[in-house]
């Protein structure tokens, strides 16, 4: 038998919650139920497909079609200026200081080599640079780079070419690039959907898109009894489910050609998506004896396990 869906538990849980009916005429969810319209009523409109997203108490909403996660309230501009103004400074490639230089080095390795397994060394467009080391290692390699960023990486190469500002559709950038990158940063983005177009607009047709972003949605991570680690606003907005991803890009005329769960070696995928596989198959097996607990544990802890997803888009022929 399967699990109860997601909205099915939302409106489970407002049961055993109940305090008070529906107020709205005519009443929003069947009569059975007796609900708190606040609980029940928190949805959003999913950032990524535009469907239905249930809001929880930490601050994003699952969406119920591409279960994607998006935080509630966006940060404003200003609020944005001011993390961004220092996060370079306290930024160590996703995890611990320690070590941090060297680990950057190994993800921008293995981004050069997803990088080279669809393409040849030209034009590439590296989007949110950060501290990442990648443009420099690619431009070693022979691409032509150009990064797109706040701010500029203080160890960026000489022959590095640098735009400073956001990445929105440019003019002056479009299709002029055979190779775009962009690894985690979509995550951080308040509008996914109009930063893929902005990728995509940026590349030349049958050119490639290269992409990581934290992983939600499949099926480990949506049984898991508890919240992505990954999500934390002001620096992680929106986590983009695998299906999230071909929506923003294939519905902008890509293809995705290649997806993998990324990691730099095999004892750390084992122990990255080993930590993932026990927790979703824990959560399944209590989503199935006790939804109610499941979804009630889902909503106030955080998962152990922090998948990381790698894409690779070609844009088709006009
Ligand atoms: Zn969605």
């Amino acid at each position: 038998m399967d699990a109860p869906s997601l909205e099915i538990l939302w409106q489970r849980s407002a049961v055993v919650a109940g305090e008070e009916l529906c107020q709205h005429e005519p009443p929003c969810v069947p009569e059975k139920y007796v609900v708190t319209c606040r609980q029940v009523h928190t949805t959003i409109t999913c950032r990524i497909c535009g469907g239905s997203a249930f809001a929880a108490d930490w601050g994003g909403a699952t969406c119920s079609e591409c279960n994607s996660v998006s935080v509630l309230a966006c940060p404003t501009r200003e609020e944005l200026q001011t993390f961004y103004e220092t996060f370079n400074k306290t930024y160590y490639g996703g995890g611990r200081e320690r070590g941090s230089k060297e680990r950057q080095r190994r993800y921008a390795m293995a981004y050069l080599a997803a990088v080279g397994r669809h393409t040849h060394p030209g034009t590439l467009l590296d989007v949110g640079s950060s501290t990442s080391p990648f443009p420099d290692a690619a431009a070693a390699a022979g691409y032509r780079v150009t990064s797109l960023d706040f701010v500029r990486p203080p160890t960026l190469r000489d022959d590095v070419a640098f735009i400073q500002g956001e990445a929105t559709p440019r003019p002056e950038l479009r299709a002029g690039f055979e190779t775009v990158t962009c690894f985690a940063v979509i995550e951080h983005s308040t509008a996914p959907r109009e930063l893929a177009s902005a990728l995509v607009s940026y590349c030349r047709p049958s050119g490639v898109i290269v992409l990581t972003t934290p992983l939600v949605g499949d099926y480990w991570e949506r049984n898991t009894a508890g919240r992505s680690a990954w999500f934390g606003p002001p620096e992680h907005l929106h986590l983009v489910s695998r299906r999230g991803m071909e929506l923003l890009f294939c519905g902008a005329g890509c293809e995705l050609v290649d997806y993998r769960r990324l990691e730099l070696s095999t004892p750390r995928w084992v122990a990255r998506y080993g930590i993932a596989a026990v927790e979703g198959l824990c959560g399944a097996l209590m989503r199935a004896a006790t939804p109610s607990r499941w979804l009630a544990r889902r909503n106030k802890h955080v998962a152990h396990a922090a998948p990381i997803a790698l894409y690779v888009f070609r844009k088709q022929l006009l």
